[in-house]
């Protein structure tokens, strides 16, 4: 007799009882707002392609291009003979783009929040977390052994009340646009507060880079921080950028520790050279048009105005992701499965994504929404929550 799996199967069961079961939908169509799911044509309020780059004409050539020069694979880790003429040229760009000495790519958010934190923590020193913080800061401050400390959501007091003068080093970390609540962190606060108590600040702006501030430099941008006010910035490629990746950025002395010491930095393959090239057309499109930016924060406002008049129980966010607070899972699942029924791909949120009770219909905008668009997926909300 093997080993049996029967302990795995009363999990399963107890997630489908617990209407917590997650399952795949099979897409057909390129990434954006018109989006084949299943077989079906769906309008797409799921994605984070916040400005309609993942399958832009000018993005998709310069990713072929790159191709033809370097091929597909990388072939090894950046330390080895991965790192190539393209890699070097986004990082350079991306640190003049967001004010700050030096950039180094990882590939995924995922593994730059990992990295990055077991990298500059240990044992005996001390992680601050905002309470809702993303998953990967969150197994990032785990992973370092560091001493971990979750403060109440957007809650400096409660921070500084865990703070202790004789914590070794520390940092305080929270995401910049809260991943499934869509407002802000009060970074200008944070940054005060981490400076006084000589903490180090990080900040992960996955859902704010190339869509807050004037130019798109996300939530630093948005605040006016420097590099000495938010010393850590976490960005992400997947979302805004259209593209796949992230990146740390920061001052010279961190970037050269992270090469040194960023265990999912080292021991990785480098991102495709085809992507860096895609992304550096990325980047000169979040710059150059500014429409996108516009756009979507018309149609937000658009939607929001709409979400009001209508008592849709919308939240306080100031950024492309628009929750819709239901409560419990079985009901977000429902009106998930009714929204696909009327041909709205809208994700259903649930624990352990948010706290148990706080299951939300999780909204998000992209600039190649239309007002129309916004218009019919108001009505089918109205229709499937009465
Ligand atoms: C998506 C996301 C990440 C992870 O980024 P990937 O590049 O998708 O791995 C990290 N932090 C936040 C807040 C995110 O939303």
């Amino acid at each position: 007799m093997g080993v049996g799996f029967s302990d795995l199967e009363d999990e399963l069961a107890a997630l489908k009882k617990q209407n917590i079961y997650r399952s795949r939908r099979v897409v057909s169509s390129p990434q954006g707002v018109n989006i084949r799911v299943d077989g079906k044509p769906m309008i797409n309020f799921s994605s984070n392609d916040y400005l309609g780059l993942a399958n832009h004409p000018k993005v998709i050539e310069a990713f072929k291009k790159a191709s033809r020069r370097y091929g597909v694979g990388t072939g090894s880790a950046h330390l080895i003979c991965g790192h190539t003429a393209s890699h070097h040229a986004l990082e350079e760009e991306l640190a003049a783009f967001t004010g700050r000495e030096r950039v180094l790519l990882f590939s995924t958010g995922y593994m730059a929040n990992m990295g990055v934190i077991a990298a500059l923590l240990t044992r005996g020193d001390s992680i601050f977390q905002d309470r809702l913080n993303h998953a990967s800061l969150l197994d990032g401050g785990l992973l370092s052994g560091a001493k971990f400390k979750r403060y109440f959501h957007n809650d400096l007091e409660d921070l500084e009340s865990k703070i202790k003068p004789h914590d070794r080093r520390t940092l305080i970390v929270t995401d910049g646009v809260f991943s499934m609540d869509g407002d802000l962190a009060l970074l200008p606060e944070l940054s005060v507060m981490a400076k006084k108590h000589n903490a180090w600040l990080m900040v992960d702006d996955a859902h704010g880079f190339g869509v807050l501030g004037e130019t798109g430099g996300g939530i630093v941008e948005h605040y006016g921080l420097t590099q000495d006010d938010v010393p850590v910035l976490m960005g992400t490629l997947g979302k805004s950028f259209g593209t796949f990746g992230a990146f740390i950025a920061g001052s010279h002395v961190l970037i050269e520790t992270l090469i040194q010491k960023a265990r999912s930095y080292m021991f990785t393959t480098a991102l495709p050279a085809a992507i860096a090239e895609a992304t550096r057309t990325s980047l000169e499109l979040v710059m150059v048009e500014n429409w996108r930016r516009d756009k979507l924060f018309r149609l937000l406002a658009h939607f929001r105005s709409g979400a009001e008049q209508l008592g849709l129980p919308i939240m306080a966010s100031a950024s492309a992701i628009q929750p819709l607070m239901v409560g419990d899972s079985h009901t977000v699942v429902k009106w998930s499965n009714d929204l696909l029924e009327k041909g709205f791909l809208v994700s259903a949120i649930r624990p352990p994504t948010v706290p148990r009770g706080e299951s939300r219909l999780r909204i998000t905008f992209s600039a190649d929404h239309e007002q129309h668009q916004v218009d019919q997926l108001l009505d089918a909300l109205v229709a499937v929550t009465t």
